[in-house]
């Protein structure tokens, strides 16, 4: 028996939970996750990769679930200390657990071992059950050009700094990708659209995760040129991202914050966009010329409800 092979391009806790659902849709299924890797940060000496580890400790069954993101059973006592040093940042969440993995992450690539490889020495641990790597090898960097509150000039920081310390309040102007232009697609990820039957678009921040992932150098040209039907899920529904701040990203670049216009910004595939195929929720409507698009729940509150969205997004790269 041939088995399918399954690529899909995702962000942190949304494409984390979407994950969990083509998993269990497809369990026979060859996955891959090209995941965001435009978030990463150094704090305090440490690589941290919040939606490679989001997507690593959901599907290996670590994710604190009342939270979202981090580890289960968490404690916070390195975090203490540091604030007590006043070492800064002090807004980032650092759990006790969650340290260990940006130990041993900072000291593998410390002695030379490019992040792909890192990353599926982690997950040796979580056995995720699918291939993680990430968009690149390559550090890029997202930055966002925000009006200072204080002098009124614009300045860029780091994207954690304006989502974590600023809850994304400050208005943004634009998002930056510093050193994409060094950047290539992480080994894989080009053979991985290529040999691909279905590629899917996680309902994951269209700006910030799946906008960072297509802009590395020649990955937006790997997955345009896959055999596989290319399917997207609205992360957008009723107007309003589900969890977190996707509208101010969105806003930002001019997009309007509707399943239509995430499909719209996106665009057919037939028409120099990324697009076969655009699942939106079932009381949501879109209009994307070209686009085959599908009204089905998506809202994934449960696993039965998440699989069954993810088999939506099987049925429709299926044609
Ligand atoms: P992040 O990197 O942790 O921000 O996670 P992602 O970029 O992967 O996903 C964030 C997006 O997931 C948000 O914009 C939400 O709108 C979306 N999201 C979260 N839960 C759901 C859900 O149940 N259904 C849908 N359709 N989208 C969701
Ligand atoms: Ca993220």
């Amino acid at each position: 028996m041939v088995c399918m092979r399954i690529v899909i391009v995702a962000g942190g806790v949304g494409g984390a939970r979407f994950l969990l659902g083509v998993r269990a849709a497809a369990p026979d299924a060859d996955i891959t996750a090209v995941v965001n890797t435009g978030d990463d940060v150094t704090l305090h000496g440490l690589r941290i990769c919040p939606d490679l580890d989001s997507v690593m400790y959901t599907l290996g069954d670590g994710i604190d679930p009342v939270r979202g993101w981090g580890r289960r059973d968490e404690s916070w006592v390195v975090k203490d200390e540091l604030a007590a040093y006043g070492a800064e940042p002090t807004w980032f969440g650092l759990g006790d657990r969650d340290l260990a993995t940006h130990l041993v992450r900072t000291r593998m690539l410390d002695a030379g071992y490019p992040l792909s490889e890192v990353t599926l020495a982690l997950a040796q641990r979580w056995d995720p059950g699918v291939t993680l790597l990430p968009m690149s090898d390559q550090r890029v960097e997202t930055h966002v050009v925000v009006s200072d509150p204080d002098t009124g000039r614009q300045r860029a920081v780091h994207f954690q700094e304006w989502w974590v310390r600023h809850r994304a309040a400050l208005d943004a102007h634009a998002f930056v990708q510093v050193g994409v232009d060094d950047a290539r697609p992480a080994p894989g990820v080009v053979e991985a659209f290529a040999a691909a039957d279905a590629v899917l678009v996680a309902p994951s921040n269209p700006v910030v995760s799946v906008g960072t992932v297509l802009g590395v150098p020649g990955l937006r040209e790997a997955l345009l040129a896959s055999p596989a039907r290319v399917v997207g899920l609205s992360p957008v529904v009723d107007g309003a991202p589900l969890r977190g701040m996707a509208d101010r990203c969105l806003s930002a670049i001019g997009v309007e914050v509707s399943a239509e216009g995430v499909g719209r910004h996106y665009g057919a595939r037939s028409d120099g966009g990324l697009l076969d195929a655009w699942l939106v929720h079932e009381t949501d409507t879109a209009d994307v010329p070209g686009v085959d698009v599908r009204r089905v729940p998506l809202l994934m509150s449960d696993p039965p409800a998440t699989q069954a969205m993810a088999q939506a997004a099987l049925d429709a790269a299926r044609g």
